[in-house]
């Protein structure tokens, strides 16, 4: 059973002014969704392919509204009739393909959700898309704290303004790759992989998560990082999400995250690291999990299992 904690953090990020108080003050410790939660909600909503879209609608919602672009009217009219092709995934955006080769992007942020199932509550439903001819009459875009998007964008700014932003995925990088786009960065490489033009949809949930299992310290400045270091990285990468996609991503204590069918996921009960502060190592049992401060972002560690010098061991399980 996981203990409910709320925890207070100094800052969020730079939008934490316009976010309630009680948010500011109380708030988790992640930023979910990341990659394995996106890709869960992916899963969940692509039976609604082949499907045709009757109309768009964004629902009234008293409050903070969403980036949408462009207005509903011209939004609405574009996607009006149209076949959804493909639904597919960037970093931690969904993608939805239409047939005119227009791409919806919904990038869910901290507390959005895309649903087929009716959302948590009433309120706060961002888009709903009114379907036909598939196993669903409806796909929704539920975001509780409006910090997500919803765009549609023609395949041209699907590339200038998605594509064109972004690094290889996480799941597709290869190690040769992530070393030479972050080999010569002197910045710490628990915070290099959040960089998502350096490879899309790690977050910093997972970022803890993947270096444990790689055995390295998050404070390990990317320059100083050897190839067997980056190889083991990229092995961890691939661990940790595809895990996590296997128990459709985490939900944490705030409960937020739910997958296209309104369910919690289960990866919340596996995580080694994260949320574990001062509870003893699951793989050394000496060592007791620290939590520290990388910018402005809580990371966890093990300062037995994960040291700066080069005997690390890849963790296979704990
Ligand atoms: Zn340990």
């Amino acid at each position: 059973m996981l203990a409910i904690v709320l925890r207070v953090e100094s800052i969020l990020d730079r939008r934490s002014s316009d976010l309630s108080p009680a948010y500011t003050y109380f708030t988790w410790i992640g930023s979910l969704p990341e990659l394995p939660e996106v890709e869960t909600m992916r899963r969940g909503v692509l039976p609604v392919v082949g499907s045709r879209i009757v109309k768009a609608e964004r629902p009234p919602c008293r409050l903070r509204p969403i980036l949408f672009e462009p207005a509903i009217r011209t939004f609405d009219r574009r996607v009006r009739d149209q076949q959804i092709v493909n639904i597919g995934r960037r970093g931690k955006r969904v993608m939805i393909h239409l047939k005119n080769m227009d791409v919806i992007v919904i990038e869910p942020r901290m507390t959005g959700l895309v649903l087929l199932a009716d959302p948590p509550g009433p309120e706060h439903l961002r888009l709903r898309l009114a379907l036909r001819g598939g196993p669903s009459d409806q796909l929704l875009f539920w975001d509780r704290r409006g910090l997500g998007t919803v765009r549609l964008l023609s395949a041209e700014e699907l590339q200038t303004k998605v594509d064109a932003k972004l690094g290889p995925d996480a799941l597709e990088i290869s190690h040769q790759e992530l070393r030479q786009k972050l080999c010569q960065s002197r910045r710490e490489i628990k915070v290099a992989l959040l960089d998502q033009a350096a490879v899309a949809g790690i977050g910093n949930l997972y970022a803890a998560e993947i270096l444990f299992l790689a055995g390295i310290d998050p404070r390990t400045r990317c320059d100083g990082l050897t190839g067997p270091q980056w190889q083991r990285i990229q092995r961890a990468i691939q661990a940790v999400l595809l895990e996590a996609i296997e128990h459709e991503g985490s939900t944490l204590s705030d409960g937020t995250y739910r997958n296209a069918l309104n369910d919690e996921g289960g990866y919340q009960n596996y995580h080694r690291v994260y949320d574990r502060a001062e509870q003893s190592c699951f793989r050394c049992k000496k060592g007791r999990i620290r939590r520290i401060v990388q910018a402005q972002r809580s990371t966890f560690f093990c300062p037995k299992c994960q040291q700066r010098s080069g005997l690390h061991h890849l963790v296979q399980s704990v």
